[in-house]
């Protein structure tokens, strides 16, 4: 049992409940790592999938709950099996003997004191691939400080700047001062990107930024900050497949991405100064890029 679960502070949610005890908190996880799927998946960026995929584990549950979650399924149905600690060290033993770049953690807030316990396990016994810690960032500064030594590339979101934004979607109304602490204490500990000889990306920070449907003032404002305060250090990967998973009470959001829209978006980071940056070819915008957790 991990005493860091007894009161539960992980997030910024703060429940304080004691998972070990069966108390959930806004995410329901337990004091056991839930995990929905874990694969090699081809559909990351270039620099994390390769040619032999990354080794993504997607975690059960989520801090945040956003109404157009792409991963509804498992972020808020709970799907998913239990796994011990020593388990989770087998998991990512295999992945790595399967031939991954990495080992990708999606959404793994909620089980980072078990994470942690997990990867130093599998390190042990083995475990030499890079680690990638894939977030929405929300997430408390305290909490990544956890996780120094451990992470070798952090894939934070940044997904509004305007808290009225993250009021509507995500239900927080302070996103955007919570998201940028955690992402400079990201770059603090990782704060130059390595890539091998084969372009594949060993340490460093990549933003993610996915577009919404009638937010593109918003994209742009998100990059400008960007830019101007980590320049070229990081990489930004400026994202176009948002897909309407299920029909939602904001009409705004029951449509893909103008492919115009999204090519203005594009010329806009190319005219204030981003070179480093990954963007997304027409036709990413299919549902069949969203792993299937229906049936796993
Ligand atoms: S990890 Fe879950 S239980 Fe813990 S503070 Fe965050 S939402 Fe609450």
């Amino acid at each position: 049992m991990n005493k860091l679960l007894d009161k539960c502070n992980l997030c910024p949610r703060g429940c304080k409940v004691n998972r070990n005890k069966g108390e959930l908190g806004f995410c329901r996880a337990g004091n056991k790592i839930k995990i929905a799927r874990y694969s090699l998946h081809m559909w990351e960026e270039p620099c994390i999938s390769g040619k032999k995929g990354s080794g993504t584990i997607f975690f059960s549950n989520c801090n945040l709950k956003c109404i157009y979650c792409q991963n509804y399924y498992i972020s808020t149905l709970n799907n998913g099996n239990e796994y011990t600690t020593n388990e989770f060290a087998d998991i990512c033993l295999e992945l790595q003997n399967r031939g991954a770049n990495n080992i990708n953690l999606v959404t793994p807030t909620l089980y980072i004191p078990l994470i942690i316990d997990g990867i130093k396990k599998a390190k042990k016994n083995g475990l030499t691939i890079p680690i990638i810690y894939n977030t929405s960032s929300y997430e408390n500064v305290e909490t990544i400080k956890l996780l120094k030594g451990i992470i070798d590339v952090y894939l934070p979101d940044l997904k509004y700047i305007d808290n009225d934004i993250s009021k509507k979607y995500s239900g927080i109304d302070n996103y955007f001062e919570i998201a940028t602490k955690a992402i400079q204490e990201m770059y603090n500990q990782q704060p130059k990107c390595v890539f091998d000889k084969n372009g594949i990306i060993k340490k460093g920070v990549i933003v993610r930024h996915l577009l919404l449907p009638n937010m593109e003032n918003d994209s742009k404002k998100i990059l400008k900050y960007l830019y101007d305060k980590y320049k070229d250090n990081i990489y930004i990967s400026i994202m176009n497949q948002y897909t309407p998973i299920r029909k939602l009470k904001y009409k705004e959001l029951n449509k893909k991405i103008d492919e115009k829209i999204y090519d203005d978006v594009i010329d806009y980071a190319w005219n204030i100064g981003i070179r480093n940056a990954f963007t997304q070819e027409d036709g990413t915008q299919s549902e069949s890029f969203i792993p299937n957790f229906k049936n796993d």
